[in-house]
């Protein structure tokens, strides 16, 4: 079971929380004309062996958005942050 530590709550099981997606994308400027920026950040996302941030909702607990960083291969979790404080890493 994979237990996410709550920086508000403490360590919970994961069926509290709500997936929400990929932490790593870049929203584009709200006024950018280029319609495929629009589609790969809607769309098109990697699919990674290894670490990375995703967006997570204690739904069940302090309904707080937070970004939690893990390895995909074993869900090992890195850090937990508030989503609000943490900048979104560009990805390269
Ligand atoms: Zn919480």
């Amino acid at each position: 079971m994979l237990r996410i530590e709550c920086p508000c709550c403490g360590p919970r099981d994961h069926d509290e929380f709500r997936y929400g997606g990929d932490a790593s994308v870049a929203r584009p400027a709200h006024d950018d004309p280029d319609p495929e920026a629009w589609y790969r950040y809607v769309y098109v996302r990697n699919n990674p062996a290894g670490p990375h941030r995703e967006f997570w909702q204690h739904v069940s607990g302090c309904r707080q958005w937070l970004i939690v960083e893990r390895d995909t291969r074993n869900h090992t979790i890195a850090s937990v942050g508030f989503a609000r404080k943490m900048t979104r890493k560009v990805p390269a």
